[in-house]
């Protein structure tokens, strides 16, 4: 049966990969809600503009008024919550907006979506879902053995992650205390096309083509599980067409790598696929530089409920999604110019390690 999804966040990097995947692979209607930040941009939904199932609309969802007016308007069966501010380096430089957007932001939306969820009945009340996007960042780091579980206990470290477990624990006390229908996804980290050049495999990617420095925190043994956006977005829509309410997924990428070794296959792949003139490889770009302060260790994901209960896996093995990821951004080079910093290669992060100074 079609729905109708309110999307927010629907202009990011995993918000506009599920609005294509719904416009392209689903009946559902969508509507976008977003406020179009620095991180924000129309481009990656160019291909759902002109769907009669398709709709966008700029708002902040800290605004309590607006919000509850594109309630009214929108009448969603599903609010897919993905507003968020999500950048950890810029979470250490300025915590500020994080706590606004994440949690006082999460508030709004859980408080819109309650009177939605108590105007109905019979079906339609049964239908609906209050789904939360966040990541696995809340469980803190692990060492080098073990993997996240649902039952993991929270333990968030940057201030990135302290606003998004916030925002998990609203979700939970929405749910607990008033019976709102939720469902909460915490997954890995994300990759693949129309990904912010601020984030690691993106700026990694712009600086090898254009020969500058590759920034790598430390010793770059930190360790990821790296999701493919696209499989993000599928397994996204069917924990919310199918999802228990009031129930956690978790959702990773089995994809285990330390960032020196994604830095390392990025540069191979490129100097495969696109050569460049210079006679030297492109890892004699790698520049290890200082750590981000309170850097997690490593992050991995059990991803066996999501796999049981609703059949999801992921089907990109990374190599080929991180292919797939270049040959993008070879044919997109330039699609967003950074905001200054990210794209010169220089990091965020260091007002921690300033302020100690
Ligand atoms: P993103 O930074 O690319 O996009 C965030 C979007 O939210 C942007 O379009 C921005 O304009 C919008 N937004 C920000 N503040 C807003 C506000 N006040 N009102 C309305 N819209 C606002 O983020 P992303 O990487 O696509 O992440 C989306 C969600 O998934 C976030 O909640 C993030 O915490 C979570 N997540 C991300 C990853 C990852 O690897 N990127 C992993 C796990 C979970």
């Amino acid at each position: 049966m079609p729905l109708k999804f309110l999307v927010t966040g629907g202009a990011g990097f995993i918000g506009s990969a599920v609005v294509r995947w719904i416009v392209e692979k689903t009946p559902h209607t969508v509507h976008v809600y977003d406020k179009l930040t620095y991180a924000g941009s129309l481009a990656p939904l160019a291909a759902a503009r002109g769907n009669p199932r398709y709709g966008f609309e700029k708002g902040d969802i800290c605004d309590a008024a607006a919000v509850a007016s594109v309630f009214q308007r929108v009448e969603p069966d599903i609010v897919l919550h993905l507003a968020a501010e999500s950048h950890v380096d810029r979470s250490i430089d300025a915590p500020g907006v994080f706590i606004q957007t994440n949690v006082a932001g999460t508030q709004v939306m859980l408080d819109a979506a309650l009177r939605r969820w108590r105007a109905l009945t019979g079906e339609a009340a049964a239908r609906f879902r209050f789904h939360h996007v966040s990541t696995d960042e809340v469980f803190g780091a692990l060492g080098p053995q073990g993997r996240f579980t649902e039952d993991t206990p929270y333990a968030p470290n940057s201030p990135y992650a302290a606003s998004k477990a916030s925002s998990d624990h609203l979700v939970r006390a929405w749910r607990n205390t008033y019976g709102l229908p939720t469902l909460v996804t915490n997954s890995s980290n994300n990759y693949g096309p129309w990904q912010h050049p601020e984030k690691f495999i993106p700026l990694m990617i712009a600086n090898a083509l254009e020969g500058r420095p590759l920034p790598v925190y430390g010793a770059g043994t930190n360790v990821r599980d790296w999701l493919h956006v696209e499989d993000h977005a599928e397994a996204l829509l069917r924990v919310a067409e199918a999802g228990r309410a009031g129930e956690t997924y978790l959702i990773g990428g089995d994809a285990e790598r330390r960032n020196i070794d994604v830095a390392h296959a990025i540069c191979d792949m490129l100097d495969e696929i696109a050569p460049r003139a210079a006679a030297t490889p492109r890892r004699a770009l790698i520049r290890h530089v200082e750590d981000r302060p309170g850097h997690d260790l490593r992050y991995a994901t059990d991803c066996a409920k999501i796999r049981r209960e609703l059949g999801w896996r992921p089907r990109a093995s990374f190599d080929e999604g991180l292919r797939d990821t270049l040959r993008w951004s070879l044919a997109n080079r330039g699609w967003r110019e950074g905001n200054g910093k990210e794209e010169t290669g220089e990091r965020l992060g260091l007002a921690a390690q300033g302020a100690r100074a």
